[in-house]
């Protein structure tokens, strides 16, 4: 598994709740927008802390979205 985290900076009304939960990730920029300063990863862990940090989001402008990468194994 591995994840892709983005910001729709249309919607992002720049609460920096994001920056705040998680500064390795998200940072409010000049314009007071977030930007993602690591959009993906592997960890499940750290999938599950930004889906919970998208719930929080007052304006549902983070979304996570998990890929397989469609390798099977067997065995
Ligand atoms: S929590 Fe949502 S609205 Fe607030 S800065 Fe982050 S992306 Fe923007």
């Amino acid at each position: 598994m591995w994840f892709e985290v983005r910001v729709d900076r249309a919607l992002c009304s720049g609460s920096g709740l994001c920056e705040v939960m998680d500064s390795n990730t998200f940072r409010v920029d000049d314009e007071g927008v977030s930007e993602v300063l690591l959009p993906s990863g592997s960890e499940e862990e750290r999938a599950e802390f930004l889906e919970e940090i998208a719930d929080c989001c007052p304006t549902g402008a983070i979304a996570l979205e998990r890929f397989d990468g469609g390798v099977s194994s067997e065995g």
